[in-house]
């Protein structure tokens, strides 16, 4: 069988749960080598204990998105260790929805940072190591809040958005060996939606989200987009559960 994953080196960003965690898993256990990162530096190192526990190969770096100097340090560290860097995974999210008239500012701009400029930060600090390598991946996950809005969700869908036509022009530049994939989960089980602060919100989306797909099936779709051979690029994917129209 055609393996393109085996000793690719994988730097994953949100890797500490949910969907990040599931994808540093199923990677390794195809024979990437996979770097992890997030804040929860417990859970990274659980999640890498796990993984070599099962004979993969994974280390981890905390890093905060927000922070373009962690978020190179991260990149850096990937590159240090392996010698290069095949694909960067920009996963971390957050989503504490609520609707605009509750004027949660602070989430608003925390959305804006981890969800936006997160995104960004990788595409600045693996960029550069990419067009030198001639080659590389980037895997960004939006969502498909990046294909509509719902109440409660206009900030949130704003930066999935964002991601989306972030991606989408990245790919448009690059070319030449670098391929650039979009992945856009609907309702996945993950923590996500536990860090909903606003109370309306909260209920809303206990039924919203009442059918919803592993994040092992994310993780599926990201293995299929990068161990399709390298002259081929999977631009985007989108992949709900199928009783769902979330
Ligand atoms: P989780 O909440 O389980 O995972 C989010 C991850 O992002 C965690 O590892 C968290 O780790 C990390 N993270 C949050 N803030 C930061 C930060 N500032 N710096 C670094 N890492 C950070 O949710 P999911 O797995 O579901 O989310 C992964 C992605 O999937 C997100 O982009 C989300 O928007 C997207 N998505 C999810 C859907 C779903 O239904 N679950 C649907 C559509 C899209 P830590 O707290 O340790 O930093």
């Amino acid at each position: 069988m055609y393996n393109n994953i085996s000793k690719k080196v994988v730097a994953i960003t949100g890797a500490s749960s949910g969907i990040g965690e599931a994808a540093a898993r199923l990677l390794a256990a195809n024979g990437a080598h996979v770097v992890l990162g997030a804040r929860r530096r417990d859970r990274l190192e659980a999640a890498v204990k796990a993984i070599r526990a099962e004979g993969g190969s994974a280390e981890y770096q905390a890093l905060d998105v927000t922070s373009r100097e962690q978020m190179e340090a991260f990149i850096g560290f990937a590159k240090d260790k392996f010698g290069h860097v095949d694909v960067i995974v920009n996963n971390a999210g957050v989503m504490p929805l609520s609707k605009l008239e509750a004027l949660k500012v602070d989430e608003w701009d925390r959305m804006i940072d981890v969800n936006i400029r997160g995104v960004l930060h990788g595409i600045a600090a693996g960029l550069p190591i990419m067009q030198k390598q001639g080659f590389g991946q980037f895997i960004n996950v939006a969502s498909i809040g990046a294909y509509g809005v719902v109440p409660t969700a206009a900030v949130y869908s704003a930066t999935k958005y964002a991601v989306r036509a972030i991606t989408d022009g990245l790919r448009q530049e690059v070319g030449n060996g670098i391929r650039v994939t979009l992945v856009s989960p609907g309702v996945t089980e993950s923590e996500l939606a536990d860090h909903i602060s606003d109370e309306e919100a909260r209920q809303q989306m206990k039924e919203y989200r009442r059918i919803s797909i592993s994040a092992a099936a994310v993780a599926r779709t990201i293995l299929f987009a990068m161990e399709q051979p390298e002259e081929v690029d999977v631009n985007e994917i989108i992949v709900r559960p199928t009783a769902s129209s979330n």
